[in-house]
């Protein structure tokens, strides 16, 4: 049996690459989102009596990995990226139907030009992510506060403390006025350690680089302490000082 499943929009967010987004929604909250609506779907009738609701869940495909196979077994890296545990016991995006769920911040309704779309913050999606629909978050029922999740239980904390060079300050007063929210951005991010496990713990001079919105943003890592060397802007695939 199959079942046909139409998106109704997409997302846009800084997420350029899947490296470095959060694992989880609700992490990075300097996050901005904005979800437009296709045609089909582009209608203030769609969203009446949303303003209500502070939160929503946005149900999405993992479509970057929707063309890779699935296997019974994942590692999620909270388990440090060897353990294995069922894919139904995990939020992995290697999943059979490839689909999502996040719980986000609805932080502005906006109507332009007959073009309805939503603001929304702290979503753990890549840039241009297809949404399959849309629910209000309901919290008496949504949120559980006794639930166990094993592995899962606790918010991860944030390791590493994010520091600018003088080179990326400079940069940072360039890019502020188009991204307000920049700096906490990159603090949120990359105070999460985006490094993949079996890089932590290994002394190494190595420059890390992740895009967000058009900037590339390259970073160091020594101890504890994460020092943001560069923030250059990215055009024709090419940085741009
Ligand atoms: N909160 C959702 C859930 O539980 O279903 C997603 C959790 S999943 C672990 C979050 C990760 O999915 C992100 O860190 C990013 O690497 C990846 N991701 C986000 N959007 C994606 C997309 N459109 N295609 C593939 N991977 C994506």
């Amino acid at each position: 049996m199959s079942i046909e499943i139409s998106p109704i929009g997409y997302i846009n967010t800084p997420y350029k690459e899947k490296f470095a987004i959060p694992r989880q929604p609700g992490l990075v909250t300097a996050a901005r989102g904005q979800i437009h609506f296709y045609q089909a779907f582009n209608s203030v009738d769609f969203i009446r009596g949303i303003e209500q609701f502070s939160h929503l869940w946005l149900i999405f495909q993992f479509h970057q990995t929707a063309n890779k196979s699935t296997s019974p077994l994942v590692r999620p890296p909270r388990l440090g990226g060897n353990a294995k545990v069922g894919v139904f016991a995990s939020r992995s995006t290697h999943r059979p139907n490839n689909l999502g769920m996040s719980a986000v911040k609805l932080e502005k309704i906006i109507s332009e030009d007959g073009q309805q779309s939503l603001l929304i913050s702290g979503m753990d999606l890549l840039d241009n992510t297809p949404i399959i629909d849309i629910k209000p978050y309901i919290p008496y029922s949504d949120s559980i506060p006794l639930a166990e999740a094993g592995y899962g239980q606790t918010r991860p904390q944030d390791s590493l403390v994010v520091k600018f060079s003088q080179a990326a300050n400079e940069q940072l007063i360039i890019h502020q006025p188009q991204y307000p929210q920049l700096t906490v951005l990159i603090e949120q991010i990359l105070g999460q350690d985006p490094r993949p496990a079996y890089h932590k713990n290994k002394p190494s001079e190595r420059l890390y680089g992740v895009t967000l919105y058009n900037l590339n943003i390259q970073w160091r890592v020594d101890g504890k302490t994460c020092v943001v060397e560069h923030i250059n802007k990215v055009q024709n695939e090419g940085l741009v000082p």
